[in-house]
């Protein structure tokens, strides 16, 4: 039997508690939603690499009123070193000049931190999470949603969202496998920690070689650095992401030659405990709901890290879904009016690891590597952004957000 859930506005079940997940959580229930995330690990993960925080994902933060808390857990990366075999500069570059960002108005801090400010903002409040669990079944009868979790528990949601990114289950649960969806870059990445030997702080080193990228991510002060090496390859291995093995010695064998630190690189993704390999992938969905079941973040619209973009995606989608949820008796046409707002605003910035993201930070020929060098080396002689980084500026801030303050639960408004 199912257990019966107590509603408000309604019940949620929002799976995934990441950055997607905690900030719907956290509107949904400012207007009064019974919301409960159920998320696969054992916690909020913390760390991780780092992401951003900008354009029209400043104002949602500002509303949520964290902006000056995020803001001091900026961590201020300085300069993007680009370097020839030797470890000599081909260019250094303000990471604001390649993306895009605004100087001051950006925030940059590790993915885990984030969630963990989103995460301590719904504690507070009435959100209920369920780690160590996922949802394993989902029956949508047009009235509500049925849900058999892993753990065994069953219960009755009115609607249900995933949150649980460019993977999630609970899209592929209600409306598919993945693989239609994904459309593959042409690459993949390896990240891993090593520690700060080189002394780097608050800046990146980044080698090219045609098809292949390495590079090393000094986050503030971090006695650890961040390593990536990435390559090309036409071949996706989707059917082995998660054998780290198989991929720690795939990439060792791409790398198995190279000019700058990459032998140091590969003898440290040997040892390393922590390796991250996916692909790089964007999800292209032909629509963001089935039913009572909807999609957010990555899990609708992963824009991949070439693109800068994900994070502050998944904040303004999950302020707009919540809104519109607010303002609609049924969920059906929340989700339909949700998406005639967000999805403009997410395909123009997901164009953009498309447009630029590619050639630029993940040269494939030698011709595109030069390109690359070239405009680089323009940009730190002219010390100021391309026109592309003005047209990134414009996109990242070219969704207007609805006020949805008049459905907030009487007692919060302001
Ligand atoms: C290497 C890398 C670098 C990046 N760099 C940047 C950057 O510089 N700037 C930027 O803005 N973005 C960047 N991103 C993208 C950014 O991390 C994502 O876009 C963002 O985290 C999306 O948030 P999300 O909440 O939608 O999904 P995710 O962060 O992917 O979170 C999904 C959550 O769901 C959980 N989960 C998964 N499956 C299940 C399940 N079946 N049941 C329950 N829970 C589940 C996961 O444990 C996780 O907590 C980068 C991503 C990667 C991989």
């Amino acid at each position: 039997m199912f257990e019966a859930q107590t509603t408000k506005s309604g019940s949620v079940l929002v799976s995934g508690a990441s950055i997607a997940g905690p900030a719907l959580a956290y509107w949904l229930d400012r207007y009064g939603f019974d919301v409960t995330v159920v998320e696969r690990a054992g916690a909020i993960r913390g760390g991780g690499y780092p992401i951003d925080v900008r354009g029209t994902a400043i104002d949602v933060v500002e509303r949520m009123g964290v902006l000056s808390q995020l803001r001091s857990a900026h961590i201020d990366t300085r300069k993007l070193r680009f370097v020839d075999a030797d470890g000599n500069a081909v260019a250094t570059v303000t990471p604001e000049s390649l993306s895009g960002g605004v100087t001051n108005r950006d925030i940059e801090l590790p993915r885990g931190e984030l969630s963990s400010v989103l995460y301590d903002l719904t504690r507070d409040r009435e959100v209920r999470y369920r780690f160590n669990d996922c949802i394993d079944a989902l029956h949508d009868d047009g009235a509500g949603v049925d849900v058999r979790f892993r753990s065994g528990m069953q219960q009755r949601f009115d609607i249900v969202i995933a949150a649980d990114g460019m993977h999630s289950n609970t899209r592929a649960l209600a409306l598919g496998p993945e693989a239609p969806f994904n459309r593959y870059l042409g690459f993949c990445f390896n990240l891993f920690s090593l520690p700060n030997d080189l002394g780097l702080s608050h800046e990146a080193m980044i080698y090219a070689e045609p098809g292949r990228l390495a590079g090393v991510y000094a986050v503030g002060d971090s006695p650890t650095l961040l390593a990536f090496l990435n390559f090309a390859t036409d071949e996706p291995p989707f059917h082995s992401n998660t054998d780290v093995d198989r991929q720690r010695r795939r990439t060792a064998k791409i790398f198995s030659h190279g000019g700058w630190e990459i032998p140091r690189l590969v003898a440290a993704m040997q040892r390393a405990d922590d390796i991250f390999f996916d692909t790089v992938s964007q999800i292209h969905m032909p629509r963001w709901s089935s039913g009572r079941v909807a999609l957010v973040g990555d899990a609708a619209h992963a824009p991949s890290f070439l693109s800068g973009q994900g994070s502050s995606l998944a904040l303004v989608g999950a302020y707009v879904l919540a809104g519109e949820l607010a303002a609609h008796a049924d969920p059906v046409d929340a989700f339909a009016s949700y998406e005639r707002i967000a999805r403009p605003f997410m395909e123009s910035n997901q164009a953009l690891a498309s447009r630029e993201g590619g050639t630029l930070l993940m040269p494939r020929t030698q011709q595109e590597l030069d390109a690359r060098n070239a405009a680089l080396a323009a940009m730190q002689t002219l010390g100021n952004a391309p026109s592309y980084s003005e047209h990134s500026r414009q996109v990242h801030n070219s969704l207007r957000l609805p006020d949805y303050s008049r459905w907030l639960r009487e007692e919060q408004r302001k």
